[in-house]
């Protein structure tokens, strides 16, 4: 049992630099997302959460070229101040590649603020982290940006902590996308557990079951992929038949989320029927796993998610189930799981478990 009292703040950074990366014309990744998030910290912190700021930087080179090849960190470079597109769905703006590099270089700092010691009070759990970040990051593999992603944020931020001594990194990706880049950057490096929870098929296309990393590293990457209409129940049970065993196993020492908001009921882009109570319960999951084995050392990194309410009020249940996890239980609600979530599910875990045995 987990005996510490929860949370009372949360570390949160963000820059004003990242509401210029704006498309010409309508686009869903829009800066009002951000505008969204700042809502769900305004009611955090009227419901007793303090709100901590961490001081966002730039990105530096070597930090990129961890998880970037330097042919496409130097492409994307010749692209800052000017509007241009990578592919139909990612636009870049003047002040896009800016953005990126800090948006990077924040996850970093978030990082390193969870490393330190003294961001625990004592007596109290450790509070989480959230990294409120445009553009997005993690379809951005080892050798392009796609999916409305420039940089793979969360990849910088895991190969930071590697770098400065960490040996075991996870990865919890519940963005309803499948995070390609993620995947691609650390498919043969076994310092780093992948778990990515999509809808399946769609888009990027990739993140089957049988993906699974390789090398060293095989089984090191886990996908469940969800056919639509997946809804709390799902998502619960995989987190208790797959995401919590194999995070008990590899026993990380920080856990980061891809959070995306957009598997929830009323995004625009996507099919599944996640509630915010659904985010609350994985919170709550995501967050007693990171004080079982990481000493608390959780951060969301903000992905996806389109519906600017549903993002709102999701973000917010996350926040709030996170910081109180330590003397929560997770509640489980919803429709019941269909015949066919659960076969997704079980496969999911039989194949997840010829790495990791006994789950
Ligand atoms: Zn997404």
């Amino acid at each position: 049992m987990i005996a510490t009292n929860p949370a009372s703040q949360i570390l949160v950074v963000g820059d004003a630099l990242f509401d210029d990366h704006r498309s010409r014309g309508y686009h869903p990744e829009r800066p009002e997302r951000l505008h969204a998030a700042r809502a769900a910290l305004d009611r955090c912190a009227h419901e007793g959460l303090g709100i901590v700021p961490v001081e966002a930087r730039d990105a530096t080179e070597e930090e990129l070229a961890r998880v970037h090849d330097e042919a496409y960190l130097a492409d994307l470079a010749k692209l800052a101040g000017h509007h241009a597109s990578l592919d139909p769905d990612t636009y870049l703006a003047p002040s896009s590649v800016a953005a990126a590099r800090r948006a990077a270089g924040a996850g970093i700092t978030l990082v390193d603020a969870l490393l330190d010691p003294s961001s625990q009070k004592p007596g109290e759990a450790r509070a989480p982290g959230l990294a409120l970040l445009r553009p997005p990051g993690h379809h951005a593999t080892r050798s392009r940006g796609m999916g409305f992603c420039l940089l793979n944020n969360v990849a910088v931020a895991a190969a930071s902590a590697l770098a400065k001594g960490l040996e075991r990194v996870a990865i919890l990706d519940w963005d309803v996308h499948h995070g390609n880049g993620t995947q691609d950057i650390f498919w043969t490096d076994p310092r780093v557990l992948y778990i990515s929870l999509h809808q399946y098929p769609y888009y990027p296309g990739t993140g089957g079951v049988h993906e699974k990393g390789g090398g060293d590293a095989e089984g090191y990457t886990v996908n469940v992929p969800l056919s639509q209409g997946a809804g709390d129940r799902v998502y619960a049970n995989a987190f208790r038949q797959i995401v919590d065993p194999v995070l008990e196993a590899f026993e990380p020492e920080l856990i980061l989320v891809s959070a995306g908001f957009d598997a929830h009921q009323r995004d625009p882009l996507a099919d599944m029927c996640v509630s915010d109570q659904g985010y609350a319960t994985m919170a709550t999951l995501i967050a007693r796993a990171a004080l079982r084995s990481a000493e608390g050392r959780l951060a969301f990194f903000l992905e996806g998610g389109y519906d600017l309410s549903a993002l709102s009020s999701s973000l917010a249940e996350t926040l709030l189930s996170a910081a109180s996890a330590a003397s929560a239980e997770p509640r489980s609600s919803g429709a019941p799981a269909s015949f066919r979530h659960e076969g997704e599910v079980t496969q999911a875990r039989k194949t997840a478990a010829e790495r990791w045995k006994g789950i």
